[in-house]
């Protein structure tokens, strides 16, 4: 029997619900049925803690003995931006001259589709089956995170079922498909820094005290003092202030505070604690009243490139032809949840348009990459 399942219809389809985080839109739906066509038990896993969206997310497993096999993503979306400046509707999922382009692409519908299409194929190819295979795909990778994935560990822990390995298919390549591998992840921390003056008229400027001095004092020591140098499997750690806010309409007042914002990302030499000591000497450094809140959205992790690791590298080196590096760049993932659980690694499709508008990716890549996907799967369960 042909398969039934081909990646590029199924990554269209998902692509066509527009499922902007915490939104669903239906993409899981469409998930679900094509998972069910070909075997898999779902289970819909909404969660809704307070203070945060609630969100819908999906663990499906198809088998019930021997090792647990898990795909690890996400069917929620970053929103199009500036729709005018896309070439296509964001939302209609269209291939032109060979690219499949739409928001969700290569981050990462298109890669779930090709894992789905994997699985069909590896288990039509299997006599009897002791294995298993599994989904964990949540609706909020790109949010907060509150919901998602970290939510269905713990439910998959409550019920006693194991995760053996985990492959997760966030755009791990930069350029072309088998350049990279993620083995661990550079840590990400938000902070906003307010400083409190005393408001005064500007033609008087010591009879007031001017937050603004003393914040841009602070930003400029932030900016221009090198976190690190690297380390051995990380690129240097970065700060950037992301905004600078005053909100001050008037030109004859010194306003009475002036606050800004930074984005750190940052390596296994630090922690989201020693940055806020770090950030907390710099702003007593400057005197007076200064706030400092901090919020770490995932600590620097690293996996040292394991077993698991190899069979992923094997098995896009034999579909490929080219071995991919092993590396910890780029942003955060949920990958920082599932590897206190079991081996994980990351590979997926190529990422440069990913977030950008016209996102896109090569119909022939969602076929090769669905090829690597189940000789991934052929290895694993062969060693
Ligand atoms: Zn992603």
């Amino acid at each position: 029997m042909p398969p039934a399942i081909d990646p590029v219809e199924l990554a269209v389809a998902l692509m066509r619900r527009p499922s902007v985080t915490p939104a669903d839109a239906g993409a899981l739906d469409v998930l679900q049925d094509a998972l069910e066509g070909i075997g898999f038990a779902c289970h819909r896993l909404p969660f809704a803690e307070e203070g945060a969206d609630e969100v819908d997310n999906l663990y499906a497993r198809r088998g019930g003995e021997g090792r647990n096999f898990c795909f690890a993503g996400h069917t929620d979306v970053v929103p199009p931006g500036d729709i005018a400046a896309w070439s296509v509707d964001p939302f209609e999922a269209v291939v032109k001259d060979g690219m499949l382009i739409g928001r969700g692409a290569c981050d990462m519908k298109g890669a779930i589709a090709c894992f789905v299409a994997a699985a069909e194929r590896f288990a039509a190819s299997r006599e009897g089956g002791h294995n298993s295979i599994s989904l964990l795909i949540t609706g909020d990778e790109e949010g907060p995170a509150v919901n998602g994935t970290r939510k269905v560990l713990a439910w998959l822990e409550e019920r006693g079922e194991k995760l053996d390995a985990c492959l997760v298919g966030e755009p791990t390549n930069p350029t072309a498909l088998g350049e990279t591998i993620k083995v661990g992840r550079r840590g990400s921390m938000n902070a906003r820094v307010t400083v409190h003056g005393a408001q005064g008229h500007s033609a008087y400027p010591d009879l007031a005290d001017n937050p603004i001095d003393r914040l841009v004092a602070i930003l400029h020591k932030l900016a221009t003092t090198p976190l690190d140098g690297g380390s051995e499997r990380f690129q240097p750690s970065t700060l950037a202030v992301t905004t600078v806010d005053v909100g001050n309409p008037a030109t004859n007042v010194i306003p009475a505070r002036a606050s800004a914002g930074l984005n750190i990302r940052f390596n296994d030499r630090h922690s989201g604690a020693s940055l806020t000591d770090r950030l907390r000497a710099v702003c007593d450094e400057a005197g007076g009243e200064v706030e400092l809140a901090v919020s770490v959205s995932g600590e620097a992790f690293l996996r040292e490139p394991d077993e698991f690791a190899a069979i992923v590298a094997d098995a896009a080196e034999a579909v490929l032809g080219v071995r991919p590096e092993y590396s910890t760049a780029g942003g955060t993932s949920d990958a920082r949840f599932i590897k206190d659980h079991c081996p994980v690694a990351e590979f997926g499709l190529i990422g440069r348009t990913m977030h950008k508008v016209d996102e896109r990716i090569a119909v022939a890549e969602l076929y090769r990459l669905t090829d690597v996907y189940r000789a991934v799967l052929e290895r694993y369960f062969a060693a």
